[in-house]
């Protein structure tokens, strides 16, 4: 069967996603000092290809799996977040890590590799519209209320990877735990054990995903935290009550596919089976007949007979090159409008060449930093995951 993708239409926002238009807002502050080469320059490979040459070992580029085909291309190992934090903190022979994806997980990557080891983002303006949605200040008035309510010793806070290394030392410093989207039920299994209650951040939806499909609480169990709101929006009974107080926060990507999106795609394509990645809202998870990881999603399409049907509801990106790397199978993506991580694709090309060359020329460029003492909570939190048993 051949294989099916469709490139959704360049409208100016798919540009603006794609990070080919200017978002005046995300780029203040962080324009990259000297001269990026532009997106036409037709030697971008071969300089690219040169620099790294150059570089050599001491080199390593870590490759997110929603990147550009044009940055994966150069990526010395491909994975999720944590995964790739984990490569570079062993390949210690690597001076330099050029961390393609967002600005939390450069930050694990500082937390995780040695001190001599230094972290590049490419492109700062690469952030993270979830891990935004949980600064410091709120995730600190939300203790305090919790504290006023008497409840804090009893709620253990549980932080998706996705998260700034502020709300991870938050967690470390609070007697939590790290997740992923592999070992969300392990880890609020882990938490019950030690407490009345969960503090799930910053994702609601892979919160009450977890909670009510694998732990087996009811929705009512589950209530939402909102920090634009007095007190998160509750009374003091509905969080005392409640089994999981839920962040409210979510991933701008995953967040936009809905039911009907499910329902379209089982009138669109014969036998289809649609897999999903718990980010994605519970109503759409409730319809979907697969849920689980990017690595999952990787695993259960490369292993499938040929002529199996997919619909795939995670980013755009790697669904692509899933379709691609498949062709004797049907991948299609779950939603007909475009669903690229805006803020993944601002890691193109000339910034990968700028990095690389400043790189060759004795310039370290970009390098993330965190400060001791939060590294050192986060750490304590990433190691309490990692102290997890296996499943
Ligand atoms: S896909 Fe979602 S969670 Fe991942 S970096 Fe983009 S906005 Fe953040």
């Amino acid at each position: 069967m051949a294989q099916s993708f469709v490139e959704p239409d360049s409208t100016p926002l798919a540009l603006l996603l794609l990070g080919r238009q200017a978002d005046p807002d995300s780029e203040r502050g962080v324009e990259c000092p000297g001269d990026l080469p532009p997106a036409s320059d037709p030697d971008l490979v071969s300089r690219a290809q040169a620099a790294k040459q150059a570089l050599g070992d001491r080199l390593y580029i870590l490759g997110h799996h929603y990147q550009r085909d044009e940055v994966i291309d150069f990526a010395d190992v491909t994975g999720d977040s944590f995964k790739l934090s984990q490569q570079a903190a062993a390949r210690q022979s690597a001076e330099f890590i050029v961390f393609c994806g967002v600005h939390f997980m450069a930050e694990s990557a500082d937390i995780l590799t040695s001190p001599q080891q230094r972290v590049i983002l490419p492109d700062l303006a690469a952030g993270c519209s979830m891990a935004d949605m949980a600064a410091d200040y709120q995730v600190d008035a939300a203790w305090q209320t919790l504290t006023r309510w008497g409840l804090s010793d009893t709620t253990i806070p549980i932080t998706y990877m996705n998260s700034s290394a502020d709300i991870k030392a938050f967690t470390g410093r609070n007697g939590g735990s790290i997740c992923t989207s592999s070992n969300a039920q392990r880890s609020l299994e882990w938490a019950f054990d030690r407490g009345d209650r969960v503090l799930f951040l910053p994702d609601e939806h892979l919160g009450r995903n977890t909670a009510v499909r694998r732990l087996g609480l009811s929705l009512d169990d589950c209530v939402v935290f909102d920090p634009h709101q007095s007190d998160g929006g509750l009374t003091e009974d509905q969080a005392r009550s409640a089994k999981v107080l839920l962040w409210k926060g979510h991933c701008s990507v995953h967040g936009r596919f809905s039911p009907e999106s499910v329902d379209d795609v089982r009138q669109r394509v014969d036998d289809v089976t649609v897999l999903v990645h718990p980010e994605c809202r519970y109503d759409v998870v409730a319809k979907a007949d697969l849920v689980g990881s990017t690595e999952y999603i990787i695993n259960t399409i490369n292993a499938a007979p040929p002529g199996s049907a997919f619909a795939v509801g995670t980013e755009l990106n790697l669904v692509r090159r899933l379709a691609e790397s498949n062709p004797d199978k049907t991948v299609v993506f779950l939603d007909k409008t475009i669903c690229f991580c805006a803020t993944m694709n601002r890691i193109d090309l000339p910034h990968l060449v700028w990095a690389l060359e400043n790189l060759v020329d004795g310039n370290v460029v970009n390098q993330i930093t965190v400060d001791p003492a939060t590294a050192q909570w986060a750490k304590v939190a990433l190691d309490r995951m990692l102290a997890l048993p296996a499943s």
